[in-house]
């Protein structure tokens, strides 16, 4: 919170009613997570509900820690704690808002907003980085930009901030109005609109209105009139001295010419009074040339110097701007912040880094922050958060980062330069270590990266772990909040590597993990993963892991059943055991005539703890089966309540797979088991628009060539281009999991967003693509599967099912994971 507010007021802006008042209580912190408390007796923590949790539950712990004053719902029982003030409220997310309303009003510096469907964050990112130059900017951290995220970015500005810059970003129609309660901005960007996320809302036209009316207040509204539908509208509505636009056509505020000259471009933009600026830019594509355009026309209508925007242009890169997680050397984990320049984004990557698994030892590799403001201040802060989050070892680059060297002086190294730090860091000295390397991107941070990461071959799977989590919660949302969750994990998270994924399927709340073997269970109960764990096919060569390593078997027939019960009596030991009910897979499962026996034998053996019993759909995605998956149900609730009337505890009932969420949530009983949907693909069709894609496999290319009418490419000779042409040669091939199916023109993968389909027969490790009349040149990037491709129709095209592309990608191709 930037400015001190005392609980007195809170309890006003709030319209709450106080339990344990303690009126001159002075609050400067406010925290939404039980894991960022700084100052527990300055701040206030907002119990927030969510898909995953409820903050409240972390109340008890949170007043131990010296917590004092609460907001929290009506309903919150305060039987628990005594001695701390709650404030109750009807809806503790818009008691947020109402608090971020109250202290943008007292920041009388301008506020930019920026919202549109595409471009937001680098809009935002890129204009901080121009102003920076000049001015004390203050910006949402990474994309802040929602409902939670808003209030946030506006608790991080500080009274010495000069500028302030925050992103906005709907969902659903109605949102935006607490948006642009709370962000008032002065002045805005809208950056474009395209038609993701389009269910939310009526119509596109809906969506528009609704993401304009966040500048109804605005001073002046910057746009580009070249996309038609959106100029319409906003000349509609706001009067001509409110609006900015550009257009590559005459007529516009700004009129902006380009040419491509070298790897960048140089544009001129004419002013309406014929005045002209020339900018020379680092790009040529499409996007980003309409993005920096916004950026420099923000600049101006701020009355930034020309001379002053170039010289921060001349900085820029199309860099990659998220938080990643790689593997590092010597089974390290390294977290790849290396666009950073502030506190907002050191502490969402502090965050991150908590949420990893445990390894030996914490190492921080920090620049200095360029963030205008005093150094004492900013470095006593993140003092504080270095203790807090407990690194063993420090590493500072940079001038002012030495401030920390006197808090420190055990475990801090500085250095004057990042070449001082590559020279004298030795990678080897690394091992099974959690390593953050965050520094701001003139420091050049790319280079350490590269040096403690575990070397990525041309071939890696992205996967943005925000997409997973917005998977999760939109089948969260499909199910009564009491339902639980298991997420199945087998075959390495459907390609997607298992320990990861684990790892935040547990912090995003999952109930229950599920994995093929014991070994898969195994592996994650050695990387710490914690959740209950149900295995579907143990073998009996590993009851034993199973005891040891807390991993619970499905049991599906008698002769299982009696094996796994006389292994427990032999090793005096009791387990939890999970029951299949065979209702037409006919895979594994007891059948509905072994009931009786299966029933005798739970009877015998106590030590066996039933903690579920389930069944699975053969065909819950199409609707062609309906009438079949409806007798399974039948049959199902028929033989769980025989096994349920014998036992004197309740097992968790289960039956849903991804599909079945989707088709039958009536039948969600007390559990689900995700799978597929998880991963972003939506095999009924029904929701498909509403998942995101979670992973991207990209390759890049090793060499292009130029062939002669009638040359043949590859094994067999097998391609052929009849008029001549160009290919790429791609590092990718079977061995990586790219179906040898794909050849000759079956699979394509997307070349600067064009599609380059296979030519002749995929090799083992290589195989080649059709680039004829395309720009491109060794070492560009290929995706082979991700966004702008649909899993279900490259599946369909060699006669398969998304399941088996994605746990076909071979382990040699490295996991990244990374927060966008
Ligand atoms: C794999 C599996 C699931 C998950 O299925 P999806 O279609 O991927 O959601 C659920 N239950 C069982 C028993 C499974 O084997």
């Amino acid at each position: 919170m930037f400015q001190e507010i005392s609980q007195k007021q809170i309890v006003e802006l709030t319209k709450g009613s106080v339990l344990n008042r303690h009126d001159e209580l002075m609050i400067s912190q406010l925290a939404i997570d039980s894991r960022q408390i700084l100052h527990p007796s300055k701040t206030l923590f907002v119990a927030l509900r969510g898909a995953k949790a409820d903050g409240a539950d972390f109340i008890p712990q949170l007043v131990k820690l010296g917590v004092q004053t609460f907001l929290v719902h009506d309903d919150f029982d305060e039987s628990t704690a005594l001695d701390v003030c709650f404030i109750k409220v009807a809806d503790t997310r818009r008691a947020l808002q109402l608090l971020a309303k109250y202290q943008r009003s007292l920041f009388t510096n301008p506020v930019v907003s920026i919202t549109g469907s595409n471009g937001k964050t680098i809009v935002k990112e890129w204009l901080g980085e121009i102003l920076g130059q000049k001015y004390a900017v203050a910006k949402s951290p990474k994309s802040y930009n929602s409902q939670v995220g808003v209030p946030l970015s506006i608790f991080g500005i500080e009274s010495y901030h000069q500028v302030a810059i925050l992103e906005a970003g709907i969902s659903k129609a109605g949102e935006m109005a607490a948006l642009e309660e709370m962000i008032q901005p002065n002045l805005g960007i809208f950056t474009n609109i395209g038609t993701a996320h389009q269910e939310g809302f009526e119509s596109l036209e809906a969506k528009l209105q609704e993401k304009l009316s966040l500048f109804k207040d605005s001073n002046f509204l910057i746009y580009c009139r070249d996309h038609d539908f959106i100029s319409e509208a906003i000349e509609s509505v706001f009067p001509s001295d409110k609006r900015v636009g550009w257009s590559d056509r005459a007529g516009a505020e700004f009129t902006r010419s380009l040419k491509v000259k070298g790897n960048g471009s140089r544009m001129i933009l004419m002013n309406s009074d014929l005045s002209t600026h020339t900018f020379h830019v680092p790009f040529t594509d499409v996007a980003s040339l309409e993005n920096i355009t916004h950026v420099i026309v923000a600049a101006i209508t701020l009355g930034q110097s020309v001379g002053s925007i170039q010289e921060g242009i001349a900085h820029l890169k199309s860099v990659d701007m998220r938080l990643t997680l790689k593997p590092g050397i010597n089974d390290s984990l390294l977290i790849d912040d290396t666009y950073n320049n502030d506190l907002a984004g050191l502490k969402v990557a502090l965050d991150f880094m908590q949420q990893q698994r445990p390894k030996r030892r914490k190492i921080l590799i920090l620049s200095d922050l360029l963030q205008q403001g005093s150094p004492e201040k900013i470095y006593a802060e993140v003092s504080e958060l270095i203790k807090k989050y407990r690194f063993d070892q420090l590493y500072g680059v940079g001038k002012e980062i030495f401030f920390l060297e006197k808090e420190f002086p055990e475990s801090f190294t500085g250095f004057n330069s990042t070449l001082e730090l590559l020279a004298k860091l030795d990678p080897e000295t690394f091992q099974n270590d959690l390593i953050l390397v965050t520094g701001a991107r003139v420091f050049g941070f790319e280079e350490v990266v590269n040096r403690l990461q575990q070397r990525i071959h041309g071939t890696t799977l992205e996967i943005n772990l925000n997409a997973l989590t917005h998977n999760y919660n939109f089948y969260k949302k499909l199910l009564s909040p009491k339902t639980k969750v298991m997420v199945m994990v087998k075959a390495l998270a459907y390609g997607g590597g298992a320990v990861e994924i684990a790892n935040q399927i547990q912090t995003m709340g999952a109930d229950y993990l599920g994995v093929a073997f014991s070994d898969e269970g195994v592996a994650l109960r050695k990387q710490g993963i914690k959740l209950p764990i149900m295995v579907l096919n143990a073998m009996q060569e590993s009851f034993g892991l199973c005891s040891e390593f807390n991993l619970e078997p499905v049991v599906f027939s008698p002769e299982y059943f009696e094996s796994l019960a006389s292994w427990s009596i032999i090793h005096h030991t009791t387990m939890k055991i999970h029951l299949d009910m065979d209702t037409g897979m006919h895979r594994l499962g007891f059948e509905k005539k072994q009931i009786e026996v299966l029933k005798s034998l739970i009877k015998a053996n106590p030590q066996l703890e039933v903690a579920s019993i389930y069944t699975h759909f053969v065909g819950a995605d199409e609707e062609i089966h309906r009438e079949f998956s409806l007798t399974q149900m039948k049959n199902f609730i028929v033989m769980k309540e025989e096994v349920l009337s014998m036992l004197s505890y309740r097992p968790l009932i289960h039956a849903l797979n991804s599909a079945g969420i989707s088709t039958f949530p009536q039948f969600q009983f007390d559990m689900v088991r995700l799978g597929i949907g998880l991963y972003g693909v939506e095999v009924t069709g029904k929701f498909e628009q509403a998942l995101r894609t979670i992973g991207t496999l990209k390759t890049t290319i090793s060499q292009v060539k130029e062939l002669e009418p009638g040359e043949t490419i590859g094994y067999s000779r097998k391609g052929v281009l009849a008029t001549g042409g160009k290919i790429a040669t791609l590092a990718l091939g079977y061995a990586d999991g790219y179906d040898r199916r794909f050849s000759n023109g079956k699979g394509y993968v997307l070349i600067h967003g064009k599609q380059a389909p296979i030519i002749g027969n995929v090799c083992m490790d290589m195989c080649m693509v059709d680039v004829s009349g395309m720009d491109v040149k060794a070492g560009d990037e290929a995706i082979v599967y991700g966004e702008k491709i649909s899993l279900k129709e490259l599946a369909e095209r060699i006669g398969t099912i998304p399941y088996e592309l994605l746990t076909n990608i071979s382990t040699r191709v490295k996991r990244v994971y990374y927060l966008d």
